[in-house]
């Protein structure tokens, strides 16, 4: 729900065709049951449903939440395309996980390619969505954002790069387990760390060199070659487990 909704009444209207659809359909919710409203932006609303009628839902907001479920530090994925729908699956799971922010890439080895504008426009889209509809069904506070897809070399020579903490690129033949990585680098503390994870032919050698060039660390996420997706996920996953929650 936009915040500004939130500025005059303590009542409010929700007329979006898809939260109407995840409302009354999905949630199954009726008159009276109480709803948690979230901006997205990190505030929540304890409210209850006054009215639900043709496309329109009304709540009555009884307090401002102060609850805290974000995540921390902030974790931020940078992976490259995959093909079918792991990318997709990708982006539902680390949205539960408590990511901030996912970037799309194309690298040296990607078999994805969206040369058409109008494509890219549509896949953002639904990117969204999932993201959307993933931070509902955890109880987000903040949506995390999914960025306009870059290749890889614009990603790293980009100098918003430098505004993360910490930038990993995971790869099979690191030498340091993120354990060891972490515990090494997070002497002092840490705010933000980013995550590079290869398609499914993993990163060129010439994109592993250009990352250590701009002095991103090589993390290993243990002896066995990971899916690419599997990869996304479990970095997440374990950054999360050893910094985090
Ligand atoms: N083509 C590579 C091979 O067969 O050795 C495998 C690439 S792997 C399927 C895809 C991506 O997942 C890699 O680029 C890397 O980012 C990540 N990955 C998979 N297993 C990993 C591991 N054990 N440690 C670190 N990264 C891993």
């Amino acid at each position: 729900v936009s915040p500004e909704k939130f500025n005059n009444t303590g009542d409010i209207i929700i007329e979006d065709k898809k939260d109407y659809h995840y409302l009354t359909r999905v949630l199954r919710c009726k008159p009276e049951d109480d709803v948690i409203l979230l901006n997205g932006e990190g505030d929540s609303w304890l409210s209850k449903i006054h009215d639900i009628t043709d496309n329109k839902i009304s709540f009555s907001i009884s307090k401002q939440l102060q609850e805290q479920r974000e995540t921390p530090i902030e974790v931020g994925l940078a992976q490259v395309l995959l093909k079918k729908d792991n990318f997709e699956l990708v982006l539902q799971k680390t949205t539960e996980l408590g990511v901030k922010i996912v970037y799309p890439l194309f690298s040296d080895r990607s078999e994805i390619n969206y040369n058409d504008d109008k494509k890219v426009r549509k896949k953002i889209s639904r990117w969204n969505e999932i993201v959307k509809n993933a931070s509902e069904q955890s109880r987000r506070q903040i949506i995390p954002t999914v960025e306009h897809p870059s290749t890889f070399k614009e990603f790293i020579n980009d100098p918003k790069i430098k505004s993360w903490d910490i930038v990993y690129i995971c790869h099979e033949k690191a030498i340091f387990s993120i354990k060891e990585a972490l515990k090494k680098d997070t002497e002092q503390r840490v705010s933000s760390i980013l995550l590079l994870v290869g398609p499914e032919g993993g990163f060129s050698p010439s994109e592993i060199s250009l990352a250590k060039e701009r002095g991103v660390n090589s993390l290993s996420l243990g002896p066995r070659v990971l899916r690419a997706e599997t990869a996304g996920i479990t970095a997440t996953t374990l950054v999360l487990y050893e910094l985090a929650d």
